[in-house]
């Protein structure tokens, strides 16, 4: 149903009162691990909202390439199609988070960064036996267009999750159908502002004509999201679930895992928006990155409620 290219990022992260000066070695007050990336949490959430789902991409032949490993299996996640790089390790990510819930965040991309246009073309059979191809821009641009061209070429609908946002290649926009950017992303790719409201609408439109998209869901954070979906010719403002939320990293990853699911079973967008708009809400009520995503029963039960 569901293929999805992207990055495997083991998280190793630090609390503490304060950032550290410079020279200085700073007892921190808490530590925790998380499996994460792009690629990775879209992935489990899409097999946990009940699509079969592959997962293409590189990890080291190392500790976090195995945890990565045993987490995408026990998620259903096929992962015949991810590259072990023999010498280069695990993608790492070690943010630092402060009292207040400010961060400051060391990526370090690793086997990621390696991946090839080659390893992406032997995964052929993956990009385009699915009906939904999901792919952010963590990975190498040129592994990203290839995976979109090979995808496009073969009918798959295609989503792009422009992060971290960047200026995006002509040729690559070419071959998106659906375009998921969070608030940050919108504003950065179309110099208009996101947290005023009323120009979200603006916004959704610039980016699906510039582009010419078959759609755009901005994701709007506690707002909810903004929907147009041009095949359906109507646009509609989906307003947020109020939940406890607790940590709201890989709520974008929750809701373009969804999404990505419900289009693979032939969901309208709009249905498919109001799904994740849910799956979004719950990611953010447990801690972590992949693990944070709901199932599809729990995010139906809030849909309902
Ligand atoms: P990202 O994680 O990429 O920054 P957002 O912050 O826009 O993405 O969150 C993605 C989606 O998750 C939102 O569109 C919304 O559906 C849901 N979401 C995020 N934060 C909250 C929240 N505090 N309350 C309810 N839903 C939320």
């Amino acid at each position: 149903d569901v293929c999805v290219l992207g990055s495997f990022m083991k998280d190793l992260v630090a609390s503490a009162e304060r950032r550290p000066l410079p020279g200085e070695t700073l007892h921190g007050t808490g530590f925790a691990e998380f499996l994460g990336g792009k690629g990775v949490n879209q992935a489990v959430a899409a097999a946990r909202m009940g699509a079969r789902t592959a997962i293409v991409g590189t990890i080291g032949e190392d500790r976090y390439g195995e945890e990565f490993l045993e987490l995408l299996s026990a998620n259903g996640v096929d992962t015949s199609w991810v590259v072990r790089h023999p010498s280069l390790g695990t993608g790492v990510g070690l943010p630092l988070v402060l009292p207040d819930g400010g961060n400051s965040i060391i990526i370090v991309s690793r086997a990621n960064a390696a991946i090839t246009t080659a390893e992406v073309e032997a995964a052929t059979e993956a990009l385009t036996a699915s009906k939904v191809l999901s792919v952010q821009l963590e990975l190498p641009v040129e592994a990203s267009h290839s995976a979109l061209r090979l995808a496009s070429a073969a009918g798959v609908t295609t989503i792009l999750t422009p992060a971290p946002v960047g200026p995006v290649d002509a040729s690559l926009a070419a071959y998106v159908d659906i375009l998921v950017p969070n608030e940050v992303e919108a504003a950065a790719l179309t110099g208009l502002d996101c947290e005023d409201e009323s120009q979200v609408p603006a916004i959704a439109r610039k980016l699906a004509e510039d582009w010419d998209l078959r759609g755009c869901v901005v994701t709007l954070g506690s707002r909810g999201a903004y929907v147009l979906d041009r095949d359906g010719g109507y646009e509609e403002r989906i307003a947020a679930h109020q939940v406890a939320t607790i940590d709201t990293v890989g709520a974008g990853d929750a809701f373009c895992g969804s999404l990505a699911a419900s289009l693979a079973h032939d969901a309208p967008l709009i249905e498919a928006a109001r799904l994740a708009n849910a799956a979004g809400a719950l990611s953010t009520t447990t801690n972590g990155a992949a693990a944070s995503a709901p199932d599809r029963a729990a995010a139906q039960t809030l849909l309902s409620r």
